[in-house]
């Protein structure tokens, strides 16, 4: 089939080269020409494991193409993917300008039936509104079809999220529509995965109360956590004791320093805003940002009681700024908070990264040092903290930790470490919901 990906991001990206993957022709397009040029060069905007492979490959065998063409985009394609940015607007609200625009766009080339998918998330009713916005520019007698297709990749497994899907999600009233739909993804769910045909509220909701119910268990076991520091519980250990619970389930109970990313933040805020327009109190979305904006400043302000409230002058070590491990993304990253409040504190920071320098570099220039692998970070730092779980630093030579840094004192965001070794390595080490130990 002849596709067209309009927004060549984290997910339009995965989308345009895991769809070119099982044989359909694939054109992405992107406004960001310095984007589109790398990519028509073959290199890849992004880290994603996994996606450098398919990318090349497909481009080598035709199936791939990039433009910043819109109407060169669409021309051919049967199927044209909105995978656009939906960020927050003023109000929380998500913005949908960049939705709504190409929509527009796109309704004024259109010369026959094509079928519009917006995979881009967006709150209850955009398909009506791409719909409104699509009539007042197409061409007498010219038929499409709006089609809600949410995605529910992630970032650093996007790939194999989008190769095999749990489940694929799709919203639409349009037979000829939901036929192209099921033939298009029906190779992604060989495996008897369900494609869930729904109304388009429906599914545009899907996604929303699947965020917020995830950015819900990760708030809610941070709160676990800090009781558990109150009442010398671990809440590994809990989470252990209740992930058995098959009601419960093991994944996504790990305690932190808040969930980050360019979705969680935004989509519980959406759902949140999109709640009280529609004069429903969603209590629970209030107490879990709240929970959350709390948990990011955790790490330091266990840094700032250590050292007496005074930070100025000293000097720490940071592993980690992707907002999760095996992603370069640093969008809402709680290292951006805790690099931002250690400086304000007078404090300097060395950190490192596997992935997200550059885009740190790009953010901050010269308000922190990078440095080259994990232990040159360490030099002469008062103390390491530990912000993403990449895999890198899960079992480091913890002599040469301790020979590296100043004082032995570590402050683990993510529970990296087993907390007897800590004591047997003689460091000082504070991490969430579990006890002190040095
Ligand atoms: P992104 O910012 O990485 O990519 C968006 C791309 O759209 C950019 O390359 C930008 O240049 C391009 N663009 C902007 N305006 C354009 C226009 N008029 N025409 C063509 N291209 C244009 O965003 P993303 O992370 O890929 O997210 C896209 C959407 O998918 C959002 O709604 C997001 O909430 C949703 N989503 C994201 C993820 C994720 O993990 N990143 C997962 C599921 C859903």
């Amino acid at each position: 089939m002849r596709i067209a990906v309009v927004g060549t991001g984290y997910v339009g990206l995965v989308t345009g080269t895991c769809l070119a993957e099982t044989g359909n022709e694939v054109v992405c397009v992107d406004i960001n020409q310095k984007k589109v040029e790398m990519m028509q060069q073959g290199q890849l905007p992004i880290y994603e494991p996994g996606l450098e492979q398919l990318f090349h490959r497909n481009i080598a065998q035709g199936r791939l193409r990039f433009t910043t063409s819109l109407s060169e985009g669409i021309e051919e394609a049967k199927i044209i993917f909105l995978a656009l940015p939906t960020p927050p607007g003023g109000n929380g609200a998500a913005d949908l300008s960049y939705v709504l625009g190409a929509a527009a766009d796109i309704a004024g080339l259109l010369t026959s039936y094509k079928v519009i998918v917006t995979k881009s998330t967006v709150p209850v009713g955009t398909a009506d509104k791409v719909t409104a916005i699509m009539q007042q520019h197409i061409r007498e007698g010219v038929s499409y079809a709006v089609v809600s297709n949410p995605e529910f990749l992630r970032e650093g497994v996007a790939v194999e999220d989008f190769m095999k899907p749990d489940r694929v999600v799709v919203g639409t009233s349009d037979e000829r529509a939901r036929k192209l739909m099921a033939e298009l993804y029906g190779p992604y769910v060989r495996q008897g995965n369900p494609i869930i045909f729904m109304d388009e509220r429906s599914s545009e909701l899907t996604k929303y109360a699947a965020n917020s119910f995830l950015a819900t268990k990760i708030s809610f076991m941070n709160e676990i956590a800090n009781l558990c520091e109150r009442v010398g519980a671990d809440v590994d250990m809990v989470r252990k004791g209740i992930g058995a619970d098959e009601r419960i389930g093991r994944r996504f109970l790990f305690a932190g320093i808040g969930y980050g990313g360019s979705c969680f933040p935004k989509d519980v805020q959406a759902l949140a805003k999109s709640a009280e327009e529609n004069h429903y109190d969603f209590k629970i979305l209030d107490a879990v940002m709240d929970v959350n904006q709390t948990q990011k400043r955790m790490l330091v302000e266990k840094v700032s009681n250590y050292y007496q409230g005074d930070l100025s002058g000293k000097h720490f070590a940071l592993w980690g700024l992707a907002f999760k491990p095996e992603t370069d993304d640093i969008r809402e990253a709680p290292a951006l908070e805790i690099i931002d409040a250690l400086l304000s504190a007078g404090a300097t920071v060395s950190a490192f990264d596997p992935e997200g320098m550059n885009n740190v570099k790009a953010l901050l220039g010269e308000k922190i040092t990078f440095a080259e692998n994990p232990y040159a970070a360490l030099e002469g730092a008062d103390a390491l903290l530990i912000v993403t779980e990449w895999q890198l630093f899960r079992t480091p030579d913890f002599e040469r930790v301790g020979s590296l840094l100043k004082a032995k004192v570590i402050f683990d965001g993510r529970n990296l470490y087993d907390i007897q070794k800590m004591i047997d390595c003689g460091f000082y080490y504070n991490s969430i919901g579990r006890k002190v130990v040095g």
